[in-house]
């Protein structure tokens, strides 16, 4: 009457004569709807507006049935899994799990069910449609009945944290390095205390004399004191250049020049070089064979790898007994083998004996850095090689280097 239109529901109702189906009346409801359908019309707008929100993210989302199935998958899922989300709606369902990550999900549904919670977030991985995994995080609302409390669906977001976790992990790397390098640099400063104060007081103790008691002393006493003085200094000195050389193969820096050569040639002259000296003779016994072996080798690393394993069996084992080194060729490499029969090193102690500064508790009374070894082992690792030690205590070591050809 006032002039508005509104929107009604009409239902009518036919009534006819029984005998002659002549239409009697009709009985019409009329019905206003206008709140209804302004209702629907805000509804379907706020749909457009969540299907187009879940449609724009690049999260996939999704809303899955009590029994599993996806009843909706957002376009995300395409660039995030490989499949369409026709693909991951249709039955049988698609596994995106990866294997051993299935039950992460499944257990933490389970425990928001039973505590009654409404919400649960799990890290894990999925298998990609091409076969590579990637990192997730899935969050899923549960959405329950609010007269029986039984649950309707799930809405879950799922976002790609492979970039977050790969940072998460490099972050955890360095810092891992980070705290060896740390405890490498405690380990050197307290060594390195302890390697010095011998030579420094060797060193002192031989100016001061010279300072005070030069004059009564002959030309042979001061000579003495200063070879003295040198040869501490020099020992000093090997230790910061073994400490120097370990930098620099660990950070990259060492210039690695490996030049063929015969291999064979150079054990025999290291070897020859151990024998000229005094209180070693006759304690190398060499097996080389006598043709050349031609490899590209850099020679002052092989030279510190040769010297070292050699003086190590010399120093670790008693002066009376012999030490044996083998060089034998194969078809594709070159085996080394440095055997003595001394003192042996502690099971403990044997798989840490190429760290840096690392020596075995059964020498301590022998002079040593515990350097030798960490050198020996990034060389051969330079060459492409290999090294063992295998070693009974009270029984002898036998150390095993490997190169290829
Ligand atoms: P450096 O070689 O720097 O003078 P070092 O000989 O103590 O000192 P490495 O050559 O690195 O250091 O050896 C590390 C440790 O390994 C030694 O201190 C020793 O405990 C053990 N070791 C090495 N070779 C033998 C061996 N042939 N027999 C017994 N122990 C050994
Ligand atoms: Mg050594």
């Amino acid at each position: 009457k006032d002039g508005h239109t509104f929107w009604s529901n009409l239902s009518a109702t036919l009534v006819r004569d029984p005998q002659t189906d002549a239409l009697v009346e009709t009985i019409v409801i009329v019905q206003d709807v206008s709140e209804r359908k302004l209702i629907e019309a805000a509804l379907e707008q706020s749909e457009e507006r969540y299907r187009l929100l879940a449609e724009s993210t690049k999260d996939m989302i999704m809303r899955v049935a009590p029994d599993g199935r996806r009843t909706y998958v957002s376009p995300a899922a395409y660039a995030l899994t490989g499949y369409t989300p026709q693909e991951l709606m249709a039955e049988p369902r698609i596994n995106i799990a990866y294997p051993d990550d299935v039950s992460a999900s499944v257990e933490a549904f389970h425990k928001a069910m039973a505590s009654g919670k409404n919400y649960f977030h799990v890290e894990q991985r999925i298998l990609h449609k091409d076969g590579h995994d990637l990192w997730v995080s899935l969050s899923f609302t549960l959405v329950r009945d609010p007269q029986t409390g039984a649950l309707v669906e799930l809405i879950g977001i799922v976002q790609d944290i492979t970039e977050r976790q790969q940072a998460q992990e490099t972050l955890k790397q360095a810092l891992e390095k980070e705290h060896q390098l740390n405890l490498m640099k405690t380990r050197f400063v307290s060594t390195a205390s302890h390697e010095f104060r011998t030579p420094l007081s060797v060193i002192l103790s031989s100016t001061e004399t010279l300072l005070n008691y030069r004059a009564k002393m002959d030309e042979q006493q001061v000579t003495s004191r200063l070879n003295k003085i040198v040869q501490q200094t020099l020992f000093m000195n090997s230790i910061m250049e073994d400490v120097l050389q370990l930098a620099r193969i660990q950070t990259g820096r060492f210039d690695f020049r490996p030049e063929q050569g015969d291999f064979s040639a150079f054990c025999k002259e290291i070897i020859e070089d151990f024998a000229t000296q005094p209180d070693q003779q006759g304690r190398v016994r060499a097996v080389i064979t006598p043709t050349p072996v031609r490899l590209a080798f850099d020679q002052r690393l092989m030279r510190h790898v040769l010297n070292n394993l050699i003086s190590n069996a010399l120093k670790y084992s008693p002066a009376e007994k012999p030490i044996y080194f083998d060089l034998i060729t194969e078809s594709n490499q070159v085996t080394i083998t440095i055997r003595d029969e001394g003192f042996g090193i502690p099971p403990d102690d044997l798989e840490r004996l190429f760290e840096p500064f690392y020596r075995a508790k059964n020498v301590a009374h022998i002079e040593g850095t515990g350097l030798g070894l960490s050198i020996t082992y990034e060389a051969v690792v330079l060459h492409g090689g290999t090294i063992k030690a295998e070693s009974t205590e009270g029984v002898g070591t036998t150390f095993t280097v490997t190169l290829p050809l």
